[in-house]
């Protein structure tokens, strides 16, 4: 398959199937994430995409929430981010966000883009609004915000400056810190009965196609977008795993 959401085929991994009940989504979230949701659709857009707004908002919510308690429990205060919904294209701190770039994270304003034309296309491809694949981007999205908070997006870019050939290699090590930090999440998740675990391998291999790593190499500079990776589908189903069995940031240090 060619495109932004072209996945490898023959992908075997564990994933895990939401089951967030359309009760707990449309009583879980108020819809508003910290503002800005809704930026730049039309009325007949928001309210065709109100379902998928209130899902994302409360996985949002959620994810933050279980990072905000692991903070608190290391003595650390944790800081929001914030979410920006759009559809064709957006402004943010680290430059222009475009259509079918898929979502992505902004050290610089700590905001998570999330395209939902890109959400449409999971939708479309991989199953209803609230499915893994949705939850598990954001939490991944989440998952750099995490690393921005503890500096250690700041302390890889030192890195990858005085070891430029190695650059590549510790974007792909800061990426599968986030499919860590995203299964951290998930192993809250599945103690508070939110998760089931079943044959979506389809969750991961759409995870996959997330374009977050083409805007940090652009506002990073240095970096050649097309040698940019989040590691293979079969690390990232690792790294995901190590977080998920441990529930511990602590397990998912990759650099
Ligand atoms: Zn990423």
């Amino acid at each position: 398959m060619g495109g932004p959401l072209g996945i490898g085929g023959g992908l075997i991994m564990l994933v895990l199937a939401l089951i967030f009940g359309p009760d707990v989504i449309s009583n879980g979230s108020d819809g508003t994430a910290g503002g800005d949701v809704g930026a730049g659709l039309s009325p007949a857009d928001s309210a065709r995409e109100e379902p998928m707004v209130q899902f994302v908002s409360f996985v949002l919510d959620d994810v933050q929430k279980t990072w905000a308690e692991a903070f608190q429990s290391a003595g650390q205060a944790y800081r929001p981010a914030t979410m920006v919904l759009f559809r064709n294209g957006t402004q943010s701190g680290c430059g222009v966000g475009q259509a079918a770039m898929g979502p992505f994270y902004c050290p610089l304003d700590e905001k998570v883009y999330i395209d939902l034309g890109f959400f449409n296309e999971l939708d479309r491809r991989f199953g209803a609004p609230g499915d893994f694949a949705q939850a598990y981007v954001m939490a991944h999205e989440l998952g750099h915000h995490v690393q921005h908070l503890l500096g250690t997006d700041a302390k890889m870019r030192e890195m990858q400056q005085s070891n430029p050939r190695s650059a590549n290699e510790l974007s792909v090590r800061l990426e599968l810190q986030a499919d860590c930090y995203a299964g951290v999440w998930a192993n809250s998740a599945a103690k508070r009965d939110k998760l089931s675990t079943g044959d979506v391998e389809e969750g991961l291999g759409a995870a996959s196609a997330v374009g977050d790593d083409r805007i940090q190499s652009q506002t990073r500079g240095g970096v050649n977008p097309e040698s940019f990776t989040h590691g293979s589908a079969q690390q990232r189903a690792e790294w995901f795993n190590r977080g998920l069995q441990s529930g511990s940031a602590q397990a998912c240090n990759t650099i």
